[in-house]
């Protein structure tokens, strides 16, 4: 079947673009039901499938069929995907995709264009976001009059968007009448240069001068372009003196975005400027647990713990990977354990460069236990540091292969036969004591993750 050929050369062009890992998980499962007037239709096994391809490769599929197609039947020409989910989707699930979408459409209506999940309930908060995000409520809760404008900034993936989008929604609920809009930058920038090319800029002022809350994504992408700096500065002021809201998000504080005017540099900064640091590995797990929840994923806590210790700090790529063991846990019908977990992610998860070193194990025990490094080398031989400098050779030789002088050395000048005694030792402990055994374990999760 002439269909099925031409799907057989998209997957191959597919694999080549995307690597073969990625391939066999995401795109190989897939079927073509048909394509038909410009629309092809595929199965996935999953709505994580869906989810993650949009996500991470949106126009792929549509492009490679596209080009792939013969001359005659429309090469190039701009293929329409529509998913298929092959799996029965629980009622929760669906209830909760027709809720967004609903709204989506709701808000769409009043010209707002934003992802409705993105709400301050969904949103998080720990020490690295705690503050930005409380400026963001009060901002919503009286928009105009607490601080304007509200400047949020942060690095890739950590909650700029979510965050001024859970502004925008928060007040679409609470003011019905009110006059909101969210752009991008880009998008932004397109508009001003539209409007000064086809003499349209009266309708462009009166499109941003008279809203009630203006949202801006990624001010930093306004470097270098004058006319668009410009414009928007104009437009800050004009809303600023009617007392009308903004909020501005940036990759970094206005001090440092380089190429724009000073005079807009200084109105970016004369509200509150609110930063978004990394996420400590507490929040990390809360976000976690409450995307898997959203997301009934159901996952086990060292995996969790191991998401949260080895995604470093963008949130994006934690929510990416939940996603991709979402999607296999939904296919094999259980829960990933660990060792899956690890395998699943092993090309999206950097393993740390820095090998283990007894010396960096005799550390970590030692804080783990409360003690000073020095006290566990010292030479008492009490039980309270018997047992952590015991625990830290046991460690070294499982987890390194340094020498058993040189773990003996690690730990306060010890023998080799006093390393071997020591492993014996913690073995058998973890053998007949449960608690012990768990607390090994956390230590190793904790050492190598
Ligand atoms: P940025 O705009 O800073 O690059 P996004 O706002 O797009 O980052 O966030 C990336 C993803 O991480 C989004 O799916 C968002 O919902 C999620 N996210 C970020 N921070 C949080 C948080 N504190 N709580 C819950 N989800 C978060
Ligand atoms: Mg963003």
């Amino acid at each position: 079947m002439e269909e099925e050929k031409l799907w057989q050369k998209s997957l191959s062009a597919i694999e080549e673009k995307v690597g073969a890992s990625t391939f066999e998980l995401w795109f190989k499962p897939i079927r073509l039901i048909q394509i038909k007037e410009g629309q092809a239709t595929i199965e996935v096994p999953n709505r994580f499938f869906k989810e993650w391809i949009e996500d991470y490769h949106p126009a792929l599929i549509s492009e490679t069929i596209g080009s792939l197609m013969p001359e005659s039947a429309g090469r190039n020409m701009n293929m329409a995907v529509k998913y298929n989910i092959a799996e029965k989707q629980a009622t929760g699930i669906k209830r909760m995709d027709a809720r967004l979408e609903s709204r989506r459409t709701k808000l769409a209506g009043r010209g707002i264009y934003l992802n409705p999940k993105y709400t301050f309930g969904n949103f998080i908060a720990g020490p690295s976001n705690q503050f930005a995000q409380a400026a963001a409520r009060a901002v919503a809760d009286s928009p105009g009059s607490a601080y304007n404008p509200l400047f949020v900034y942060g690095g890739v993936g950590l909650g700029k968007t979510h965050l001024i989008s859970a502004v925008g929604n928060y007040v679409a609920d609470k003011r019905p009448d009110c006059n909101i809009l969210y752009v991008s930058s880009e998008q932004f920038t397109s508009e001003v240069v539209f409007a000064f090319r086809n003499s349209k800029t009266e309708e462009l002022k009166s499109k941003y001068r008279n809203l009630d809350l203006l949202l801006i994504d990624d001010v930093q992408l306004l470097e270098n372009k004058t006319a668009t700096q410009e414009e928007l500065f104009h437009t800050l002021n004009v809303l600023y003196e009617r007392q009308k809201q903004i909020v501005l998000s940036s990759d970094r504080p206005p001090k440092e975005i380089k190429s724009i005017t000073d005079r807009l540099r200084s109105r970016f900064g004369m509200g509150l400027i609110a930063d978004i640091q990394p996420p400590d590995i507490e929040t990390k797990i809360a976000i976690i647990e409450k995307k898997a929840e959203m997301e009934r994923i159901t996952l086990p806590g060292d995996v969790v713990h191991f998401l949260a210790s080895k995604v470093k700090s963008n949130i994006r790529d934690l929510e990416g990977c939940l996603i991709r063991l979402g999607a296999h846990s939904s296919l094999t019908g259980s829960p990933v354990d660990l060792p899956a977990a690890k395998s699943i992610l092993r090309d999206f998860i950097q393993e740390d460069d820095r090998a283990l070193t007894a010396d960096a194990i005799a550390k970590a025990v030692a804080e783990y236990f409360g003690l000073k490094l020095t006290d566990m080398r010292a030479m008492r031989r009490t039980k309270d540091i018997a047992i952590p400098r015991q625990v830290a050779m046991y460690l070294s030789r499982e987890l390194t292969e340094t020498s058993l002088s040189e773990i003996g050395r690690c730990v306060g000048g010890k023998n080799h036969a006093t390393v071997i005694y020591a492993c014996k030792q913690v073995e058998a402990k973890r053998a007949q004591d449960e608690n012990f055994n768990r607390m090994i374990e956390n230590l190793i999760i904790k050492l190598k993750p």
